[in-house]
């Protein structure tokens, strides 16, 4: 099999590079693509080719631009299948899980048509008489967006068409983990003619992304991935004087509170944490209940995990898909112990998953610990997998302390019928997305996606009004005209 090739300045090359590897199927054991890992020279050139676009990109009018989103709008919804079963191929989430990704993705790309309106300047006349001060939306220039492997379909949409719609030009660098959507995709939206430069692709790992990092044209820099990448990234951009929003890892609560509509709360939590095989920034990790709600919560959600249907993800009765690969297996069953080590119960252990027909794939099924110790590793460890950890407390407050102790702050949620309760949460728990009575509290386009704490980096989240405020540079002119505007000169 031939390995993938970067899109740079409107051609697909080989990267020439020294190592390549093969992604795998992770249910089958069977290779889907051979990624190249791209040295630096690479994107060298794709950032040249980024500023050799710029100028005339950002010259062309907002809503000429766009026109080019509605294009891509179209080419993703009659390629939506096409692309939903790669997802699932390659990164081993059930296809409606795939589908729900790439709605998302379109959603955004709707959003950003929205740009010239959402990109206007401001202007205040006569700041002293005859004097106007103006401020301008202008391109930050050439854009960098790297992404993690799992919504390799979703994720760089959340900055891609922001980023092109504001003038700027860009280059993905997509997961080596789940490389081939965005090798799709960039293949199907060839066909709406963006010039050559505006959007590249560059497939590699850490020395590609170091590339990006340090390169002096890159001018900003969007990163989803892990809390550790997350932090480098911040910190080896901002210290080149680029701007940076970088998302990290999480490890996200769900309260249940006695007044809950248990049968609710549990479905949606069990969603929630069992979902994408729990690889998913807004997964819940642990579920903390409130006085009585332990018992009855604790019965059904040991009762729903154990129900999931858990297979390959192209099977249409599969609730819950695969691991992305051997390593995360291992990562996670060792969490496990890590957990029972530490006093916890797993009521429901999803070690040494087999799934018949698919013994060379990379299962764990969903699990649930009980009485998982606070402040132990398998309470403040991103587990990324399908594993619920409860624990138990008195009353709201408890719950909240236990909550703003966590060095994660990416989303909390809470089940209750109180509407005090409710408020009193969205309050005071530090994290940037809330759900009340939602277990996956994923922003809609059209809001930013939030993330506190060691879940983010930066100051301007993705998508929405952070999404025109981080891809476009103020510039403010204070301006007199002499005479004809004004007769004191
Ligand atoms: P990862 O950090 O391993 O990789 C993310 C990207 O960084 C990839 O493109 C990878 O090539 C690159 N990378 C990895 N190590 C690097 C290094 N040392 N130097 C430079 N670049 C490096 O993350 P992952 O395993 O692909 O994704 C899972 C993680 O992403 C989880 O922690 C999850 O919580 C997080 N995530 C966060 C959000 C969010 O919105 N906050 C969304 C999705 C995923």
């Amino acid at each position: 099999m031939e390995p993938l090739k970067n899109y740079i300045n409107g051609i697909r090359e080989s990267s020439k590079a020294a190592e390549v590897m093969d992604v795998k199927d992770p249910a089958t054991g069977v290779t889907v693509a051979r990624v190249p890992l791209s040295a630096q020279d690479q994107t060298n050139k794709a950032v040249q080719a980024a500023a050799a676009a710029l100028p005339a990109w950002r010259r062309t009018p907002a809503q000429d631009r766009i026109q080019y989103l509605f294009k891509m709008k179209t080419v993703l919804e009659e390629n939506l299948d096409e692309i939903s079963r790669m997802i699932t191929r390659e990164c081993g989430k059930t296809l409606s899980e795939s589908r729900g990704e790439m709605r998302r993705a379109i959603e955004n790309v709707e959003v950003a048509c929205g740009i010239p309106m959402m990109a206007k300047g401001e202007i205040a006349e006569d700041i002293a008489a005859g004097i106007d001060e103006i401020m301008l939306r202008q391109p930050v220039g050439v854009c960098a967006i790297i992404a993690p492997f799992n919504f390799p379909g979703m994720i760089p949409f959340w900055f891609l068409p922001y980023a092109l719609a504001c003038g700027n030009t860009c280059v993905v660098k997509p997961s080596e983990k789940t490389p081939a959507t965005m090798d799709l995709i960039f293949h199907l939206i060839e066909s709406i003619g963006l010039p050559p430069g505006v959007l590249n692709l560059v497939h590699g790992a850490r020395e590609a992304v170091d590339g990006l990092l340090d390169h002096p044209d890159v001018r900003a820099i969007s990163f989803v991935g892990s809390t550790n990448v997350a932090r480098y990234i911040y910190r080896r951009a901002a210290e080149k004087g680029k701007r940076v929003q970088a998302q990290g890892g999480a490890k996200n609560p769900l309260v249940v509170l006695p007044d809950a509509d248990m049968d609710m709360a549990v479905r949606i939590a069990a969603d929630s944490a069992f979902g994408c095989a729990g690889q998913r920034c807004l997964a819940t990790s642990l579920a903390i209940t409130v006085g009585e709600a332990h018992e009855t919560f604790v019965e059904k959600i040991c009762q729903a995990a154990s129900d999931r249907i858990v297979g390959y993800g192209l099977d249409p009765e599969t609730q819950m898909g695969a691991i992305i690969n051997q390593t995360s297996v291992k990562r996670i069953e060792a969490l496990i112990q890590d957990g029972i080590d530490e006093g916890a119960q797993a009521a429901v252990d999803g070690r040494g998953a087999v799934i018949t027909g698919y013994e060379k794939g990379s299962f764990v099924r969903p699990t649930v610990m009980l009485d998982v110790p606070p402040g132990g590793k398998i309470v403040t460890t991103e587990v990324f997998g399908p594993v619920l950890g409860v624990m138990h407390v008195e009353d709201l407050d408890q719950a909240v302390a236990l909550i703003n102790q966590a060095a994660y702050g990416n989303q909390a949620s809470l089940f209750t019928a109180s509407g005090a309760s409710a408020r009193k949460f969205r309050y005071e728990v530090q994290a940037g997305n809330i759900g009340i009575n939602i277990g996956v509290a994923a922003p809609m386009a059209f809001f930013p996606f939030s993330g506190w704490k060691d879940s983010f980096f930066g100051d301007l989240h993705g998508q929405g009004s952070d999404a025109v405020d981080f891809f476009t540079q103020k510039k403010v002119v204070v301006e007199r005209w002499p005479k004809d505007w004004s007769r004191q000169f």
